[in-house]
C-alpha cells in the first residue's frame, strides 16, 4: 500500500518534497494562496517580470542537489549562467563586494585603520568564526572596527531591524565568507576570481523567473491552490485535515509559529512544544519594483543610513526578457520592514539610476532570526510532531536561513527519511 501525504504548501520546499515523494507515496499538496511558489512567486507589471520578493537566482553547492535539479531542467536552453557583479554603495562611490577584498578602493585613512585593525587582530590570536558568541562580536572580530562601522554593521542592522548581538551564528555557514586575515590581504594584493561565496555565480531562468522553477517542480504533481489549511487533528489512528481529508503523514512548510493554532492534538509535550516557537521573530520586506537607467550590476548594497533602502537588486540584468515591456531596465528595491508606498516612492530619488517606481511589494515574513535557542526549539518540536506523524521542512517551518538548494536539500532528506520503513 502506498502512504498517504499531505504536504501543506507549494513554495519550494513543499514542491521539491512533492517530486521526490511522488514516485512511490500518493501525494497532494495544499496550498493557501491561488498561486504556488510562495516566496518566489513572481508577477508581470507592465509586461516585466519582478520577483514578489528578493530577485531568486540559482545555485547550489551540494552534489546530491545540484544533480536532482538539473535533471528537471535543461541548463544550457532554459537557464542564463551569470557571475555576481555586486558593489556596495558607501560616500557616494561603489565599492567592490566583498568589501574586505577591495580596500584600495578606499581612501589612505581608512586602509590605514583597517590594516591597523586586522593586524591587531592578528596579534591578539584570532578566533574560529564559530567561536564568537554571537553575530556581532563575530563581525568585528573578524573584519575589524573601521569595516564593521562603515559596513557590516549599518547593513546588518537594516536588514536585521534587530540587536545583532542576538542573533546567533549557526545560520552563517556557507552564506558569509569567513575569510581569515592572510585570505583578505592576499585577495587585496592578488585578484582572484572568488568563488567560494554563495551566489558568486549563478543561474537564472531565460524566462519566467523563479516563478519558471516553481511551475516546472508543479508539473505532474497533485496540487490544490486557495486551500488554507486550519487544523490537523487525529481520526483512528490518521492524520486529518480541515476535518475533511485522511492522510497517513502530513510535511508542513508554512510557518512554524502559527502550527500551534492548526493542530488539534492533545499531547501535552507537543503542545508545550509547539508554545516555544510562537515568539520567534522574523522580518519581512517592501519591494519596490522600478525601471532604471542601463548598467551591469546584479546587486548593489547599500549600508548608510541616508536611506532606508537596503539594496537594489537588478533583475533586469539577470534576464533580458525581464525587461520585456520597458524601453530601460529594471530593477528592485528592497527595503526592510512595512514602509509605505509613498516613502519608498521618495526613498528611492536618493539613489542612483533615475528610478522610476512601477508597483510595490510587502511581504511580512522575509528573513527569519535565528536566536540561540532557536534549532533547539525546533529540533523538540519535531521531536513531537514526528510521534504523530507530522514532519517539519521549509525555511519558515524550520526557522532556517534557506536558500532554495537548501530548502531543496532538506526536503530531499526529508523524503528520504518518511520513505524509509
Ligand atoms: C529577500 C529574499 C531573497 C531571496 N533570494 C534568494 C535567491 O536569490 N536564491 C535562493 O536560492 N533563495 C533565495 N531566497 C530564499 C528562498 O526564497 C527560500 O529558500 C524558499 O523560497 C523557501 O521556500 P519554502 O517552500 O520553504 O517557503 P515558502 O516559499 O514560504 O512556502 C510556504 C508555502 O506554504 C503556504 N502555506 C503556509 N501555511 C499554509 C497553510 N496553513 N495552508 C496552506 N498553505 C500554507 C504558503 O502560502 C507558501 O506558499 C530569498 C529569500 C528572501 C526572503
Amino acid at each position: 500500500m502506498k502512504k498517504n501525504i499531505s504536504i501543506i504548501g507549494a513554495g519550494i520546499s513543499g514542491l521539491s518534497a512533492a517530486r521526490f515523494l511522488a514516485k512511490t507515496a500518493d501525494v497532494v499538496v495544499l496550498e493557501q494562496a491561488e498561486k504556488i511558489g510562495g516566496l518566489v512567486k513572481c508577477d508581470l507589471v507592465s509586461g516585466n517580470l519582478f520577483h514578489k520578493v528578493g530577485g531568486h537566482v540559482f545555485n547550489a553547492k551540494n552534489k546530491a542537489v545540484s544533480e536532482w535539479f538539473w535533471a528537471q531542467f535543461d541548463q544550457e536552453k532554459e537557464f542564463i549562467k551569470a557571475k555576481r557583479n555586486a558593489k556596495i554603495l558607501i560616500n557616494q562611490k561603489l565599492i567592490g563586494y566583498p568589501i574586505e577584498n577591495y580596500l584600495g578602493e578606499f581612501d589612505k585613512e581608512t586602509v590605514q585603520n583597517v590594516l591597523a585593525d586586522l593586524l591587531k587582530i592578528q596579534n591578539t590570536a584570532p578566533k574560529a568564526p564559530f567561536a564568537y558568541n554571537h553575530f556581532e562580536a563575530f563581525l568585528e572580530g573578524t573584519f575589524g572596527e573601521t569595516l564593521y562601522k562603515l559596513y557590516f554593521k549599518p547593513y546588518n542592522q537594516k536588514i536585521w531591524n534587530t540587536d545583532l548581538s542576538l542573533v546567533a551564528l549557526e545560520w552563517l555557514e556557507g552564506k558569509l565568507p569567513m575569510p581569515n586575515i592572510q585570505d583578505i590581504l592576499l585577495s587585496n594584493i592578488v585578484k582572484e576570481e572568488e568563488s567560494d561565496m554563495v551566489h558568486a555565480s549563478f543561474y537564472y531562468p531565460k524566462t519566467g523567473g523563479s516563478q519558471f522553477i516553481a511551475n516546472r517542480l508543479a508539473q505532474g504533481i497533485n496540487i490544490i491552490t486557495d486551500q488554507w489549511v486550519s487544523s490537523i487533528s487525529l481520526q483512528n489512528g490518521q492524520l486529518l485535515l480541515n476535518a475533511s481529508g485522511t492522510a497517513d503523514a502530513v510535511i508542513y512548510t508554512g510557518d512554524v509559529r502559527k502550527l500551534s493554532q492548526l493542530i488539534q492534538i492533545e499531547d501535552a509535550a507537543l503542545q508545550h512544544a509547539l508554545q516555544a516557537v510562537e515568539e520567534l521573530k522574523s522580518n519581512g520586506t517592501s519591494n519596490l519594483f522600478c525601471e532604471c537607467d542601463d548598467n551591469d550590476l546584479s546587486w548593489l548594497y547599500i549600508p548608510e543610513d541616508f536611506t532606508r533602502a537596503h539594496r537594489i537588486i537588478y533583475t533586469g540584468n539577470f534576464s533580458p526578457a525581464n525587461n520585456a515591456g520597458s524601453t530601460r531596465k529594471t530593477c528592485v528595491v528592497e527595503f526592510s520592514g512595512k514602509v509605505p508606498l509613498q516613502e519608498m516612492e521618495e526613498e528611492i530619488n536618493k539613489l542612483p539610476g533615475n528610478l522610476r517606481p512601477l508597483q510595490a511589494n510587502y511581504e511580512p515574513n522575509s528573513y527569519v532570526v535565528q536566536e540561540k535557542d532557536t534549532r533547539q526549539k525546533i529540533t523538540n518540536l519535531k521531536q513531537q510532531l514526528q510521534k504523530h506523524h507530522i514532519y517539519l521542512t521549509g525555511r519558515f517551518a524550520e526557522w532556517e536561513y534557506y536558500n532554495m538548494d537548501k530548502a531543496i536539500e532538506a526536503s530531499m532528506i526529508l523524503s528520504k527519511n518518511i520513505l524509509t520503513p
